[in-house]
């Protein structure tokens, strides 16, 4: 049988590599992207698998988005609530804009995505559902108050989600990646950079593709045991 998987923000970094993994196991995927027209259209030619733009921070759109993905490749089985952004600032100097906007599309998006294809995959009896959230979510990050908040949310999000799905055959997980050599990290100062290089012990950026692969065995049948966990992928700089 072949699942059907939608990737938020996957279209370009970790969730292109999620996108790519996914169709590699035989899932359909739908790939939805926020407004990179260019990107989008450069994956869909290259991959063959389909685009879709919408806002996951608009309710609404999320519901008719999803319901376009089911019309046109079938219900929705799989959801990796990937999209995300940063709007850093120390708390000072923070705006109630770069606050609220990372809350509303990189928390508020995991609920809009879940509330369009939880209850379809209850009724189905099968539904992965994984989020990824971030090292920065676990331990926090200076000058990211907005985006720790909304990480660390997604994880209490995952454990609670995971509860309401056991017994349907929903599981829900998250992923917290380290630092990943995507365009959000290239947006990081070079001297930052270095140092926060310097605190990985397997002494690297992490790539999308390994965060990919953790995706995927989440999302396969063999995963039906691991429900409300959080897999951490970041060369060891965070371990508890
Ligand atoms: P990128 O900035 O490279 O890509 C972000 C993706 O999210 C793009 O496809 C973008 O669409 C999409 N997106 C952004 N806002 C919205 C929105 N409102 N609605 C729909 N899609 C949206 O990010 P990464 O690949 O680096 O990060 C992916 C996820 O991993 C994020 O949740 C991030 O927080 C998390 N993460 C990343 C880490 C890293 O080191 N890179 C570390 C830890 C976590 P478009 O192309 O149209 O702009």
């Amino acid at each position: 049988m072949s699942r059907v998987a939608i990737v938020t923000g996957g279209t370009r970094g970790i969730g292109e590599a999620i996108s790519l993994a996914l169709r590699d196991m035989g899932y359909k995927v739908a790939a939805n992207y926020a407004g990179n027209e260019e990107r989008a259209k450069a994956f869909t030619d290259a991959t063959g698998i389909a685009s879709y733009k919408w806002d996951v921070g608009d309710h609404e759109a999320c519901l008719e988005g999803c319901a376009q993905v089911a019309e046109d490749l079938g219900p929705i089985d799989v959801l990796v609530n990937n999209a995300g952004i940063t709007r850093d600032n120390v708390m000072l100097k923070m705006s109630f804009e770069e606050w609220n906007e990372v809350i509303r599309i990189n928390l508020g998006g995991c609920f809009n995505m879940a509330k369009a294809v939880f209850p379809g995959m209850r009724e189905r009896g099968w539904g992965r559902i994984v989020n990824i959230g971030s090292i920065n979510g676990q331990a926090g990050q200076y000058g990211q108050v907005n985006y720790a908040a909304a990480k660390s949310g997604i994880h209490g999000f995952t454990k609670a989600l995971a509860q309401e799905g056991a017994r349907a055959g929903v599981t829900v997980n998250a992923i917290a990646p380290g630092y990943i050599d995507t365009d959000m990290v290239a947006a990081v100062p070079q001297a930052v950079l270095e140092k926060i290089v310097a605190r990985i012990p397997v002494g690297r950026l992490g790539h999308a593709e390994e965060i990919a692969r953790g995706v995927a065995f989440l999302c396969s049948e063999d995963a039906g045991f691991v429900t409300g966990s959080t897999m951490s992928i970041n060369g060891g700089q965070h371990m508890y």
